[in-house]
């Protein structure tokens, strides 16, 4: 019986809209952070470096991600700011390989991009979470043009090559009678009143009926051939027009014993991670459409072909040395009155830098990730036309790992390029010792087993591996939790005239965002220092 006009439960707009209006925004903010209505970020929106620098000059070094977006707000704030650069191009790791671009790895093999106009790969940076809203908000400021990434494509594949024969099973197979399975035997045990201890009579009932429409039972609470698991996981004959519409619903799911033992169950959390989950985006036309508009903010800033050997430190000025890599000759200098260093600490612990032990000793203390990335070009779109793949990823255990297919330019006829390996760890180290002419050739031999028309479609490749970089020595630097309690606010403070910035000092390595927001923290604090 109702003894109240009150509704029996706030609905949460309700109450976000009452906490907002007693307590006002900020607190409204945290309640629906707390209640995971919004994530929080670490970027506040722009940043306003107010005070007068008084013509203070800073020297930055390297052109990546955090090099630039502190070269574009250090100016704008009215420093003096000059950026001296490794490469003949700005934005480092933040890069894009097109027919033409042509790459000297460490060893000295030249590698030539050869596929067609408009087709590229991104050997580094591919993918920008929703949530980093540091990088989404330059791309916003910069005019950089955005469209989505696909992590999870239910219609790609997921291989494993020591079950069902190597032959490879779609990811909604997969996920689906994963999931039904699951949910069916979790549906018996509560019938059986085996949950008594655990779960309420009353609660029971909630989860029989979450359990049907998370694995999609049966009235009988089974995952078994039918409306409910074909919706899923597919149909034998899809439901169509006319006089062959009748569906015909799938019969092979796959038994729950062979599906464990097979691990393909490892692929399926793909698109859950924090990281990974939907929406992601990619900037149109590659990642380095990102540094190609930082460049076109601060290029006239931009030392290119200046290689750092030394670092060295006075107590009202900095001056860096440097060489130039094309034009040889004898060293040269430039001072200023302070250094934002962004160099890679795979680099730097090799570099003369005139900082105190503790900022040394963070320095030497991380060591970077091995990766591999491989971009095969194909004579024709052989997934989308045969196979419906639309972007997207197929997960494997063979070395490649993945085959990631381009998420734009679908139906264009003609060639694409498609990611035919990304590795990390042990894989990494093998292709990485290999020339990059055989990572190709491995790459694709692997992926034929996943798509045989790798075979007669293949066309040409590109190989990075990124201990071979010259200017990184490695894919991202990997902090372990102790080195990073020893060590990581030593990395981050200002020594004397000389301050760090870049993935590595941050808590998001491994993404442009650590770059922005390391940055954006780091002249935060110099500004501060200056304007004192
Ligand atoms: C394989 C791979 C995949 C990745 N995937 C993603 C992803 O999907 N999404 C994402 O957001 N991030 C990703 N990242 C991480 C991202 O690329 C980095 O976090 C970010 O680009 C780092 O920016 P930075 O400015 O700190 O460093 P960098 O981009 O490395 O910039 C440092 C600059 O210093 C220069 N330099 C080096 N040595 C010297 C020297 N001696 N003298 C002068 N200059 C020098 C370099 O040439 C470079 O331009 C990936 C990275 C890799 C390698």
């Amino acid at each position: 019986m109702k003894h109240s006009d009150a509704p029996a439960s706030m609905s949460r707009r309700e109450l976000l809209t009452l906490i907002g209006s007693v307590a006002g925004g900020a607190v409204s903010y945290r309640a629906m952070a707390g209640m995971g209505l919004t994530t929080p970020s670490n970027y506040q929106g722009p940043i306003k470096l107010e005070g007068n620098p008084k013509g203070a000059t800073v020297l930055i070094l390297g052109a990546g991600i955090a090099g630039m977006v502190a070269a574009y707000e250090l100016r704008n704030a009215g420093y003096k700011v000059q950026i001296l650069e490794y490469n003949n191009r700005a934005g480092g790791r933040n890069w894009t390989l097109r027919g033409g671009d042509s790459y000297t790895e460490l060893g000295g093999f030249t590698q030539k991009c050869e596929f067609d106009k408009g087709l590229y790969i991104n050997p580094g940076p591919w993918r920008i979470p929703h949530h980093h809203q540091g990088l989404l908000d330059y791309c916003r400021r910069l005019g950089v043009a955005l469209e989505p990434y696909v992590q999870v494509n239910y219609n790609a594949m997921v291989h494993s090559s020591r079950a069902f024969g190597g032959q490879p099973r779609r990811f909604r197979e997969v996920q689906s009678d994963y999931q039904g399975h699951i949910a069916e035997m979790l549906a018996k045990v509560t019938q059986q009143n085996k949950l008594d201890e655990h779960v309420t009579k009353e609660d029971q009932e909630m989860l029989l009926e979450s359990l049907k429409d998370w694995g999609a039972l049966d009235k009988n609470y089974a995952y078994a051939p039918g409306r409910e698991s074909s919706d899923r996981r597919g149909f034998e004959r899809p439901p169509a027009g006319g006089l062959s519409a009748v569906p015909i619903h799938s019969k092979n799911i796959i038994p729950f014993d062979q599906l464990l033992q097979s691990r393909l169950w490892a692929a399926i959390g793909a698109g859950q991670n924090y990281e990974m989950q939907t929406m992601l985006f990619q900037p149109v036309g590659g990642m380095g459409r990102i540094g190609d508009a930082f460049k076109r903010e601060v290029g006239d800033l931009i030392h290119y072909n200046a290689k750092v050997t030394q670092i060295k430190q006075e107590t009202k000025k900095v001056t860096v040395t440097y060489v130039d890599t094309v034009k040889g000759g004898a060293p040269q200098t430039m001072t200023a009155d302070w250094c934002l260093c962004t160099i890679p600490l795979s680099i730097l612990s090799q570099i003369d830098v005139d900082v105190g032990p503790k900022m040394q000793a963070a320095i030497n203390a991380v060591p970077y990730a091995a990766s591999t990335k491989v971009g095969l070009q194909f004579k024709r779109r052989f997934w989308e036309q045969d196979e419906h793949i639309y972007g997207g990823i197929t997960y494997t255990d063979l070395p490649i790992r993945v085959i990631a297919y381009p998420n734009t330019g679908y139906h264009e006829a003609g060639k694409g390029v498609l990611l035919g390996g990304y590795m990390f760890g042990p894989n990494a180290f093998e292709f990485t010792s290999l020339p990059p002419a055989e990572r190709v050739r491995k790459a694709v031999e692997y992926g034929a087993q996943i798509h045989p028309q790798y075979k007669t479609e293949f066309d040409n490749g590109i190989a990075v591996s990124w201990h071979r970089v010259p200017w990184t020595l490695g894919c991202l630097g990997v902090w372990t939790d102790q080195a990073r309690a020893e060590h990581y606010e030593n990395l981050c403070q200002i020594d004397g005239r000389v301050l760090l910035a870049g993935e590595h000092a941050s808590y998001i390595p491994g993404w442009q965002e650590g770059a922005v927001l390391s940055s954006i923290d780091a002249i935060t604090r110099l500004h501060k220092r200056v304007t004192a």
